[in-house]
């Protein structure tokens, strides 16, 4: 009997389940579970399990360029974010409701280590997020136009729940650019959450993009349900170096 019900979770796909059979059903024996706590039991380890292979099936995707999380974020060095306002983000009920963040300041201030820890905190939650320089994202965007392949570009990164795109204004954008950056955001458009970081404040969007228009239709879209961080202070870079 053993062997076929081992075939049954093989053909529902509970293939951690198969391998745990034996143990578990000694397990059972053992400890005297009734029924339902055995189900229980049995259950909830090939759920984890599945969990956990998602999780790590996500961050490969997710594209994050190294890891890094809130704990060694030094809140005294960086006083526009607080153990509060962490504890809200990752409760990520604006990421259920899709509201975007855009954290804005000079280099150095820990926009990329925030968003990075906010994305990280994600992936362990299950949600799928994606992560992109501003110049990967072009990059990527202008090859599946190029390849005719921008919708369904589109459509593939819209199944991603949090979509990050980091540093905006290093370097302006052409025309043809800016217009598949808005083509995108429009998909996005309360339908998925956007975490931005840009070097420039909003009134400096216009010259990093070369159009008002194209850049008031992106800002309004991105702004309508969102929450901006303004951080600044000395780059953490050189934390240390301008002491005596
Ligand atoms: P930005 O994206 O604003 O230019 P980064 O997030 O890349 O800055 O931060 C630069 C470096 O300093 C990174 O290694 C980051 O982890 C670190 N860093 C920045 N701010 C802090 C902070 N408040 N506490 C700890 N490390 C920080
Ligand atoms: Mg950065």
């Amino acid at each position: 009997m053993i062997e076929k019900i081992k075939i049954y979770l093989k053909r529902i796909r509970c293939n951690h389940s198969v391998t745990l059979l034996d143990s578990t059903l000694k397990y059972a024996q053992d400890n005297d579970l009734s029924y339902l706590s055995f189900l229980h039991y049995f259950l909830e380890k090939e759920c984890n399990f599945k969990n956990q292979i998602a999780i790590n099936r996500n961050l490969k995707t997710s594209g994050l360029p190294k890891i890094k999380i809130f704990d060694d974020f030094d809140l005294s060095y960086q006083h526009a974010v607080s153990k509060k306002l962490i504890a809200e983000w990752t409760s990520f009920d604006w990421l259920d409701r899709r509201e975007n963040k855009v954290f804005m300041g000079p280099p150095g201030v820990g926009k990329t280590h925030l968003s990075i820890a906010i994305s990280y905190a994600a992936l362990l939650k299950g949600y799928k997020v994606k992560f992109f320089s501003m110049n990967d994202l072009i990059d990527e965007m202008l090859l599946a136009s190029y390849e005719n392949k921008f919708k369904e570009w589109l459509k593939k990164i819209i199944k991603f729940e949090l979509l990050v795109i980091d540093e905006i204004g290093y370097l302006p954008i052409k025309p043809v650019n800016a217009n598949l950056f808005f083509q995108l955001i429009n998909e996005l458009y309360e339908f998925r959450s956007i975490i931005l970081t840009s070097n420039k404040m909003f009134k400096e969007w216009g010259n990093t993009f070369g159009d008002n228009i194209i850049t008031s239709a992106i800002l309004d879209r991105i702004l309508h349900h969102s929450e901006t961080i303004l951080m600044n202070g000395d780059s953490y870079r050189m934390k240390g170096k301008n002491k005596k």
